[in-house]
């Protein structure tokens, strides 16, 4: 008996944060929440992996912690975006810089060059981890350069893996196009056009292979309901997982473009 009323008033229910989502502002919002018998108001932190954190008192209606989330979202949107800022990897182009192909890192070297057949190439040397980046004299056209590859390499496994997916999900777009964004990695249009960001070769392969089921369901239903992650987790596995992983790369890199 005891032991039951331990585990009932102080037991690792109470002190195990519980991981919530909620829609707010268009966007899926992941937060940890505390709940405690001392908490006495609500509070809101980031800690230093850009994990939200939610306290609230034990006695705390959903609703009141989801309405307190909502009223500080920008002050969370702010220290997010302050937080990852300041760890995050620069993909430049610059000479020993670092581009992360597929989740591995790889060293980029410039090579000025007069060679016109050369400048404005790139050679990728997997095993060594190496990218080499033709550039003009002054190396003012790495970035551009380094775009291109990343948009190659993103175009590639793109076109070997949709039809694939499409057969496996029995869903297909009535167009797919690869365009440069800075924050979103995929979306889905109402005249079922897919677009994928240049950028997503950043993503290891089954992170990737999320995005394009991801947009994909979105052929079928365009809101993020629970029958929508549904039909996303009969496609892939650990979707929770997965988004988390993407969410950390994502933050842990700077793009010059
Ligand atoms: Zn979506």
């Amino acid at each position: 008996m005891r032991n039951e009323f331990r585990l009932a008033g102080h037991g690792a229910a109470r002190m195990t944060p519980r991981k919530q989502h909620m829609e707010i502002k268009g966007r899926e919002l992941e937060y940890l929440e505390r709940r405690g018998q001392r908490i006495r108001k609500m509070s809101i932190s980031v800690d230093a992996s850009c994990n939200v954190i939610v306290r609230a008192p034990a006695w705390a209606a959903h609703g009141d912690v989801e309405k307190f989330i909502a009223e500080n979202y920008s002050w969370i949107e702010n220290s997010l975006a302050e937080m990852s800022a300041s760890r995050r990897q620069p993909i430049d182009g610059t000479d020993g810089s670092v581009a992360i192909l597929h989740g591995k890192e790889m060293t980029v070297m410039t090579h000025p060059t007069n060679d016109a057949s050369l400048e404005g190439r790139y050679e990728l040397d997997r095993n060594a981890g190496v990218l080499r980046i033709f550039t003009s004299d002054n190396c003012s056209d790495a970035i551009p350069v380094l775009a291109r590859f990343y948009f190659d390499m993103t175009a590639k496994y793109l076109g070997t893996r949709i039809p694939e997916i499409e057969s496996i999900t029995g869903l297909c777009a009535e167009r797919y196009e690869i365009g440069t964004y800075r924050s979103k990695w995929g979306s889905c249009s109402s005249a079922g056009i897919i677009r994928f960001n240049s950028k997503l070769s950043l993503f290891p392969y089954e992170l990737m292979d999320y995005v394009i089921v991801h947009e994909m369901c979105h052929l079928k239903n365009r809101r993020h309901d629970t029958r929508f992650w549904e039909s996303v987790s009969s496609f892939i596995d650990d979707v929770g997982v997965k988004r988390k992983r993407m969410r950390s790369i994502a933050l842990g890199v700077r793009f010059a473009w």
